[in-house]
């Protein structure tokens, strides 16, 4: 029996890393939604669409073929898995990710990978509107300092030059944006665990999640019962 869990939550609260080893330990899938977002606005934007053309915008994410596969994220053939990791990419997602035509064209995609057996799906609206009957559902967040070190931290590490004061200046820009708009925004979902993270290490935060979804979804133990 196949179970789905979402973690939801701002920007660099730990969602992407600790959604990605929970799902490995549990033995099943990930989806990052927010790669989604991020392909679909790097590559329109490189098509040199604007996201104030909603009705092209439609039919061009109709037409997008966005396939998730385990080696990276792919769009009409092209690998975008590293390109959409820039802060260009973080300075321009939330304008195409708050236009309707956007996320309805996204839904099917998002949902369809729970039909492919359990999941751990992270994003800003996984427990309010893609999967609101998850069987367990986290919003995990963080102080606005740390998650700025930690998103400062993984953009040097990958060679970026910027200051933690400028990651959180944009940091919060984006949160705002993300949680102010009219459709499916970043909020906690009603009924979800909060766990803030600020000053917890990874691997607390990720055995925590593990216990409460040990407890709460029916996973199968070695001998092949469930626990529930
Ligand atoms: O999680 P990540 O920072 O990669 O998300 C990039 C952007 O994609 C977010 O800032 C948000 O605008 C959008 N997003 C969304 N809904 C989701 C996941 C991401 O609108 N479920």
């Amino acid at each position: 029996m196949s179970f789905v869990v979402t973690i939801d939550g701002p920007s660099g609260a730990g969602k992407s890393s600790v959604a990605k080893s929970l799902a490995e330990r549990l033995g099943i899938r990930c989806l990052d939604t927010g790669a989604i977002y991020r392909s679909v606005a790097y590559v329109l934007d490189k098509r040199g669409f604007s996201p104030t053309e909603e009705k092209r915008v439609a039919d061009a994410v109709a037409s997008l073929s966005v396939r998730i596969l385990p080696e990276g994220i792919f769009v009409d053939g092209e690998d975008v898995t590293t390109a959409i990791r820039t802060p260009y990419v973080d300075s321009i997602v939330s304008a195409w990710a708050r236009l309707g035509v956007v996320r309805s064209g996204l839904l099917a995609l998002q949902r369809e990978q729970a039909k492919y057996g359990s999941l751990v799906a992270e994003g800003r609206d996984m427990g309010s509107v893609v999967f609101p009957a998850a069987d367990v559902r986290f919003f995990l967040t963080a102080s606005s300092e740390a998650r700025a070190e930690r998103r400062h931290r993984e953009l040097l590490e990958r060679g970026e030059s910027v200051s933690c004061e400028d990651v959180r200046v944009r940091l919060n820009e984006r949160d705002r944006a993300d949680s102010e708009r009219e459709l499916a925004p970043l909020k906690e979902p009603e009924g979800a665990i909060r766990i803030d993270t600020s000053l917890m290490e990874k691997e607390d935060v990720i055995n925590e999640l593990l216990l409460i979804v040990r407890r709460q979804c029916p996973i199968q133990d070695n001998a092949g019962g469930t626990n529930k």
